[in-house]
């Protein structure tokens, strides 16, 4: 592919425009990366106050396979990238005709769906959880007993730990699917984890790879709260491997874009391989305050076309989510404005709202950074930060 080049001018005599499917958080801080490199930018998203449709350059707000939006996205972008795991891979192969769009459709449609993901993963010789796929009735029976207890989660459309139900037993598995909607499911053993962790890598359309250094994440009731580079407890072996898994799932996808993998380490210290996701990920967002080039950057990068550079990790990196419950005084009172005053009077700490319209419990409303020259001292700012806005201790 030609790069495109920021500010050349297309025929219209317009600066190059960037487009991205999908207008969250992701898609927001891929339009503030663009910016800051001197494209336009659109964002083609059904809600007229979307984070990223109110930064944006052009906001097309038709939904995501609407025939003439679909059109004046293309006919405003040189290259479209999304950010949005369940936009519809029908929509990218319909841009996909006419404009370089990465990563494409195919790939997202693998990473959309669990029982393909995992497919892939064993394509790729790269270990994950046992599992079993039921679509039907008649597969509730055929189950392996040593897949419980296990979780029952749909093959698509589940995200934040949604979409996902418990299943002790096999006498629970009926039940389980029943709660789910009796849709498409992957049932997957419960495995015992150490800890999570997670790598990005970003593709060029010549084969090159780079990564960020992998990030270990907590999470709390199935949705991340934090992330911290270095990995306080992954190996310098294991992490190589991680890198290596993620670099052959992206090759063999002949994927372009930023790709995440998330990995479980289970307590004999085996890596499993959890899943993928298409686009920049919540827990990459440590990467805009403490690395030289951002998940973000990488994106544009893929998108456009221009050239890839290892990036390095100058600081290290504690970043806490921050959720809408934060918006709700203890006693579920009225809404209140969380203290950042009290939050930026400590060092290396780097605010970032998403812009929502409003808060709700478990809303995904910004994130903050810490940076630090150390991950002692990252940690013991990160804690502070946490006391000053009430967040639970980590
Ligand atoms: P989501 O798309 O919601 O992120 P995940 O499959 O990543 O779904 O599951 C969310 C979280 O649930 C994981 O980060 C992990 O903490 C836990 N989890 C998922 N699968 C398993 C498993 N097989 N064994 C143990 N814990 C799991
Ligand atoms: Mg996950």
């Amino acid at each position: 592919m030609r790069p495109i080049l920021p500010g050349s001018t297309g025929s219209d005599g317009r600066p190059a425009t960037l487009g991205v499917l999908g207008g969250g958080q992701l898609g927001r801080m891929f339009v503030h990366a663009a910016q800051s490199m001197g494209y336009l930018t659109a964002v083609l998203d059904p809600d007229p106050v979307s984070p990223a449709g109110r930064v944006a350059h052009f906001h097309v707000q038709t939904g995501y396979l609407d025939e003439q939006g679909l059109a004046q996205l293309m006919q405003r972008c040189a290259a479209i990238t999304t950010e949005f795991e369940n936009v519809p891979a029908r929509a990218l192969v319909t841009l996909g005709a006419h404009r370089p769009v990465a990563p494409g459709a195919q790939a997202v449609a693998t990473c959309q769906d669990r029982a393909e993901e995992k497919g892939h993963f064993m394509r790729c010789g790269v270990p994950c959880a046992p599992h079993a796929v039921v679509a039907e009735a008649g597969d509730l029976g055929r189950v392996a007993p040593g897949l419980l207890p296990g979780i029952l989660k749909t093959a698509q459309l589940g995200y934040d730990g949604k979409g996902q139900v418990s299943v002790p037993s096999a006498d629970d598995l009926a039940a389980a699917w029943e709660a789910l909607g009796r849709q498409r499911c992957v049932l997957e053993k419960r495995l015992p984890l150490a800890y999570e962790f997670s790598v990005i890598v970003a593709r060029a359309a010549d084969g090159q790879v780079v990564h960020l250094p992998p990030q270990q994440n907590l999470h709390r009731d199935g949705i991340l709260a934090v992330t911290r580079v270095p990995a306080p407890n992954l190996s310098a072996g294991d992490a190589r491997l991680a890198i290596e898994q993620a670099t052959k799932l992206a090759d063999s996808m002949e994927y372009v874009g930023v790709l995440c993998v998330e990995f479980f380490v289970l307590a004999d210290g085996s890596l499993v391989a959890n899943e993928m996701a298409p686009r920049p990920h919540n827990s990459g967002h440590y990467s805009i305050d403490a690395c030289d080039v951002s998940q973000f950057e990488l994106q544009v990068r893929t998108t456009a076309g221009l050239p890839l550079v290892q990036p390095r990790q100058h600081s290290a990196a504690v970043m806490l989510n921050l959720l809408g419950d934060l918006w709700f005084a203890a006693d579920g009172g009225a809404e209140v404005t969380p203290d950042w005053a009290g939050v930026l009077a400590l060092p290396g700490v780097h605010l970032h709202l998403y812009g929502k319209a409003s808060a709700r419990r478990g809303r995904k409303m910004g994130h903050l950074t810490v940076t630090a020259p150390d991950a002692a001292e990252a940690e013991r700012v990160a804690r502070q930060a946490a006391a000053v806005l009430g967040l639970p201790a980590f």
